[in-house]
Parts: C-alpha cells; sequence; structure tokens
C-alpha cells in the first residue's frame, strides 16, 4: 500500500477538532471568571484543570511518540522515493526559495509593525518592573539555556552528529550534545542518498523504514480521532490558568504580533498560493484547518508534522516524495510565524528599555530572526532562548525576556498555527513548480 493510500485511511474531521477547540476555549473562559478572591482560581476549576490538563497532555505524547520514527523514515523515504539526485537537489533548492521568500517577509511585516505601532512606548515602568520580578526565575532559566549556545563554527559541524543514536534520543528529551533533530535529519538524508545509490542491497531496509512510516501514519490516524477531546482539553486548560491581568498591560505588544501573524497569514500567504501554486487561498486553509487546530492546541510544530503529513497526502494530494521532504525539513526549518515574533519581540524590548537601536542593528535583528527561524526547534517556547541570543547581539537587556513570559503561551499557539501552514504552503508551491516543469510525475486528484 502506497504511503498516499495509507494516510487516506485515517479520516479527516477538522469540523470535530473545531468544535473541541471551540468548546474548551468558552469552558476555559468561563473557568476563568470564576476565579475566587484575590485572583486564585477557585477549587472547582483547579479540580477540572487537573483532570483536562493530563488528558491533553496524553494527546500530545501520542503524537510526539511518532516524531522521531516518522522524521527519520519520511525523509529517507522522501530521498529514495525522487530517486535521482539532481531531481533532489531542485526540491531542495525550491523549498530553500520559498522558505527564503516567506521568512523575511514574515520579520519585515513584524519589524515594520513594532516600528509603526511602537507597543514598548505603552508599557509603564511599574508594569515593566512587576513582571520583570514575576518571571525572573523562569526568565534566568532561558537566559542560562541561551549562554550555552554554541557558536556557528560548532553549530555547523554538529550537524553531523557524532552518535545518531544519541542524536535521536536528544532530539525528543532535549538532551542532545549536537543539534538534536537537524543532526538526526542530516543523518537521514545522507542515509537515503547512500540508499540511493545502492538500491538492491538496501530494498529490505527501505521496506522496513516504509513499514515504520506507515506504522506511525496509523498512529496519528487514531491520535486524530482523539484530538477533538485532546485539544479541547489542552485549551481549556491554558485559557482557564490564563492571566488576564498580563493580557491587558501588554496588550498593545499583543496586538502587533497577532496582527503581524494574520496578516502574513492571510496575506503573504493567500497571494504566494495564488501565484505560485494558482490555489485558492479559500480552498487551501479549508482543506489544511485539522493541521491548524492541531498546531493551535499544541504549540508544537514537530508535534503537528504527522497531521501536516496526512493532510499534505489527503487533503492537497501532493506528491509524496515532495510533501514528505519539504514538510519534514519545515517543521524544524521553516518556521514564518516565530521569526516575526522574534522580531517583534526584541524591538519591543528595545522600546521598553529606550534602547535605540540603529538601521544596522534592525538589520542585524531581521537577519538573526530569519535565521533564528531555522533554528528553532519546534516545540511549546522553542524560540524563547534565541530570542536571548539576538538580544544580546543588540544589546538589550536579556532578562527583559520576562516582561513577555506571561503572554508567550497564547501567542505561542498563533505563531505554531503560522508555522505550520508556512511548511504546507511552502509545500504546495514547490510542488506546483516542480509538476509544472515537469520534474515530478503527476499525482491523481
Ligand atoms: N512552538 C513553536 C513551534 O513549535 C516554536 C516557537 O516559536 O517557540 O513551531
Amino acid at each position: 500500500m502506497s504511503v498516499a493510500e495509507s494516510a487516506e485511511r485515517s479520516g479527516g474531521g477538522h469540523l470535530r477538532i473545531l468544535v473541541g477547540l471551540a468548546v474548551g476555549i468558552l469552558l476555559g473562559l468561563a473557568a476563568h471568571s470564576l476565579q475566587g478572591p484575590g485572583g486564585k482560581p477557585s477549587e472547582a476549576v483547579t479540580v477540572a484543570v487537573s483532570i483536562a490538563e493530563p488528558i491533553g497532555r496524553m494527546f500530545l505524547r501520542l503524537m510526539q511518540m511518532v516524531v522521531l520514527p516518522l522524521v527519520f523514515s519520511a525523509l529517507f523515504l522522501a530521498v529514495v522515493d525522487v530517486g535521482d539526485l539532481r531531481r533532489l537537489g531542485r526540491i531542495g533548492l525550491t523549498t530553500l526559495f520559498f522558505t527564503g521568500l516567506l521568512s523575511v517577509s514574515a520579520v519585515l511585516i513584524g519589524v515594520g509593525m513594532v516600528n509603526l505601532i511602537k507597543p514598548g512606548r505603552a508599557i509603564s515602568a511599574e508594569t515593566q518592573k512587576t513582571l520583570t520580578s514575576r518571571y525572573r526565575d523562569k526568565a534566568g532559566e532561558n537566559v542560562n539555556r541561551a549562554n550555552a549556545a554554541k557558536p556557528l563554527g560548532q553549530t555547523l559541524v554538529d550537524l553531523l552528529p557524532e552518535n545518531p543514536i544519541q542524536e535521536m534520543a536528544g532530539a525528543v528529551d532535549g538532551s542532545s550534545k549536537g543539534n538534536g533533530m537537524l543532526a538526526v535529519m542530516f543523518f537521514a538524508l545522507l542515509a537515503g542518498i547512500a540508499a540511493t545509490l545502492r538500491p538492491a542491497e538496501t530494498q529490505v531496509l527501505t521496506g522496513t523504514l516504509r513499514g515504520m512510516y506507515e506504522i506511525s501514519m496509523t498512529v496519528i490516524g487514531w491520535a486524530l480521532k482523539l484530538a477533538p477531546l485532546g485539544a479541547g482539553c489542552l485549551v481549556f486548560s491554558v485559557t482557564a490558568q490564563m492571566g488576564t491581568d498580563i493580557l491587558r498591560a501588554l496588550a498593545a505588544f499583543v496586538g502587533v504580533v497577532i496582527g503581524g501573524l494574520l496578516l502574513h497569514l492571510l496575506g503573504v500567504y493567500s497571494l504566494v498560493l495564488a501565484l505560485f501554486a494558482k490555489w485558492s487561498p479559500v480552498d487551501f486553509f479549508r482543506r489544511v484547518s485539522s493541521a491548524m487546530f492541531v498546531a493551535f492546541s499544541t504549540s508544537s510544530s514537530s508535534a503537528t508534522l504527522s497531521t501536516s503529513l496526512k493532510v499534505a497526502h489527503d487533503e492537497l494530494k501532493l506528491t509524496p516524495e515532495t510533501a514528505n521532504f519539504v514538510l519534514t525539513v519545515g517543521a524544524t526549518g521553516n518556521q514564518n510565524g516565530t521569526a516575526l515574533f522574534e522580531g517583534v519581540v526584541v524591538l519591543f524590548l528595545a522600546q521598553v528599555f529606550g534602547t535605540e537601536l540603529s538601521l544596522s542593528q534592525q538589520i542585524t535583528v531581521v537577519l538573526m530572526s530569519v535565521l533564528a527561524g531555522v533554528g528553532t526547534a519546534g516545540v511549546p517556547g522553542g524560540s524563547i532562548p534565541l530570542i536571548i541570543v539576538v538580544l544580546k547581539s543588540v544589546d538589550v537587556p536579556a532578562d527583559g525576556i520576562a516582561i513577555v513570559l506571561g503572554v508567550d503561551r497564547i501567542l505561542d499557539m498563533s505563531r505554531t498555527l503560522v508555522n505550520v501552514v508556512g511548511d504546507l504552503v511552502v509545500a504546495a508551491c514547490v510542488d506546483a513548480r516542480l509538476r509544472s516543469s515537469g520534474s515530478l510525475q503527476q499525482h491523481g486528484n
């Protein structure tokens, strides 16, 4: 059975997920309004959260469980199925072009909006002090992680894993010594290229990995059946415990981030889809909606990868090898929403601290945010240590990150949605370009 056929088995149901999300958000907001005196959650809310949270996390685990086998097998099979290294190179370059185009425009939108609206000017010295002391510990942890960031040369060396098995474990639990998921992807790419050169000798291994891919997609089919409940529980626990006082204090900042993300999602993606993939944006967004909902509720591009692959095969009918290649690489390497967010946070904090950034410093922020979008792990809050690296490069106090940590989860949900849709947009554009140039065979619609 082909990859596309196997994906077809697992069923759609984006409307059911939407209902689950809506119910989760509404119940969460209602629970939030039941807060007792002193803004503490009431006992009933604490109990409800203690039930909903583990259910949501079990849904998340079910998806995370298959990320590693899926990344390895999907990338390996993509290379083997393309079968021709020149064609693979063309797919790689086209992917790089669209990734660059979308990332740069995302950061420019974000940076343009912060300069125009200046949300940092709206923060009083008192709010700044309160938030900095409330999130000091969490900020400190992130600063320590950022301090451990390696120089560029070492980062490049670490793309080649010394011990692939260790990198695989580390990519999942964050203990990786090298580059985690990027190193695993590199290993899978090289293994795939080697197998392409020795098709007869590696037939059994390719068959085994095809089996691993099928197993992962089947498990995801089950996870998606639980998605209405799982996603609902995840958003319920976030909204029930949400700090509305912080949301109010940072309203201008939150508005700029959400506004920028919406502009990128509805404006840039629609334009690129219409221009390069000849795809009606409304139809496209409808088809990819289940991936959007899963991304929003999990805040993790990696955990959403399997849903994106399923959507690409079932709904968009993209050529399996293009979708497997672009989406797997994109889940870590193409994060437009994150890049936009990073640019906004750095300039926002510069405004809060009254640091005037010169044009060349702003260009540094744009470039570093684009690169940080490539290096960010597709996990909740994955961008925070990289934001600290960018803050330091333009002399903005790094522990100022504390100011935005209280609203990060809700913004993380939104930027992850944009990240995941960005991967699907790139996949659709690469597929359309290569089909029109005759580099891919037509895949049945
Ligand atoms: N949560 C984001 C993702 O998984 C990464 C980030 O922006 O923190 O795509």
